[in-house]
């Protein structure tokens, strides 16, 4: 185990035998364990899902992997951010107890020929946009809750369908995990934070700003008492089209299903993917017609 001093540091290890070793002895002392999966390049919005897990945990693990099986051919894996000395730095000023890097060819050997296929939630959107994505993100995550055997599991919801698919896996295959999805975490300008905004130069960022700006309108319409999915959903685009973003998909949905929905009368969600140039954005908000009409204001850094 690579230890520097615990109260500044937290443990690194690479290899699953010694986070198993670890966390075994840790477990014995009666720690829950908290898990986070991350594939690094760490922001606020990782951050806030490790204080989330220390507030609830008594052992906060941290993964760094950026997960092969997750990535398309002709997709980003090789040029997404990596950085693990940054990483280690702001997770040691967070408090996180370790952090488990492995390297890919651990996770995956010459041999591996099993996967996790999550149907239901992981059908459409990013499931049609991205086939093979969450077959990896259902194996990746299904390892590293074998792995470290983690009583809660933290996961943002940036990536709503991501946590609907998670959530299924875990209902259909009986884990005995308390799934935690924490709030999305904007920078001040309303951008979803993401590892891959490092792409985007500063007139592309500019243009991003449409994706929240819609998602914000959207909130408007509904507090306003819009319930018309259609006229919400053609204001949307009105405005991710004027700057010039190209969509994947732009839905409003209910919640728990994905089944579009065609007036905004209980819960639901709006989810937008879309292109500045060659990044690839998700964002999405909840849109609750209840809630009134104080939900458009627009919330800086959490949403
Ligand atoms: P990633 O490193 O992109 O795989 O993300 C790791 C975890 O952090 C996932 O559960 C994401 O949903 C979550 N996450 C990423 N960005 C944000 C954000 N802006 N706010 C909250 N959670 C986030």
């Amino acid at each position: 185990m690579t230890t520097t001093r615990r109260s500044a540091a937290p443990r690194l290890t690479h290899t699953a035998d010694e986070l198993r070793r670890y966390l075994d002895e840790a477990r014995r002392s009666g720690a829950s364990v908290g898990l986070v999966p991350t594939m690094g390049a760490l922001h606020e919005g990782h951050l806030s899902l490790v204080d989330a897990c220390r507030r609830d945990c008594g052992l906060s693990v941290v993964t760094v992997f950026v997960n092969p099986a997750q990535f398309g051919p002709g997709e980003d894996f090789t040029e997404y951010p990596r950085s693990l000395e940054t990483d280690l730095k702001l997770l040691a000023g967070r408090g996180a107890d370790v952090v488990f890097a492995p390297e890919a060819a651990a996770m995956y050997g010459a041999e591996h020929a099993t996967y996790v296929e999550v149907g239901g939630p992981a059908l459409p959107f990013e499931g049609e946009f991205r086939p093979h994505h969450f077959r990896g993100v259902a194996t990746v995550v299904l390892k590293l809750f074998h792995l470290v055997r983690p009583d809660r599991a933290y996961f943002g919801r940036k990536d709503f369908q991501q946590s609907l698919v998670v959530r299924r896996m875990v209902a259909d295959l009986d884990l005995p995990i308390e799934i935690v999805i924490c709030p999305i975490v904007r920078d001040p300008d309303g951008l979803a934070m993401s590892s891959r905004n490092a792409y985007l130069s500063d007139g592309e960022r500019r243009r991003a700003l449409a994706i929240s700006r819609s998602l914000r309108r959207a909130r408007q319409l509904v507090a306003e008492g819009t319930r018309d999915a259609r006229a919400i959903l053609a204001e949307m685009r009105e405005l991710l089209r004027a700057a010039e973003l190209k969509i994947d998909y732009l839905a409003i949905c209910n919640p728990d299903t994905l089944e579009p929905a065609e007036r905004v009368e209980g819960p639901a969600v709006a989810l937008v993917a879309a292109r500045v140039a060659a990044t690839r954005l998700i964002d999405n908000e909840l849109l609750d017609p209840t809630a009134g009409a104080d939900v458009a204001k627009p919330r800086i850094t959490r949403g």
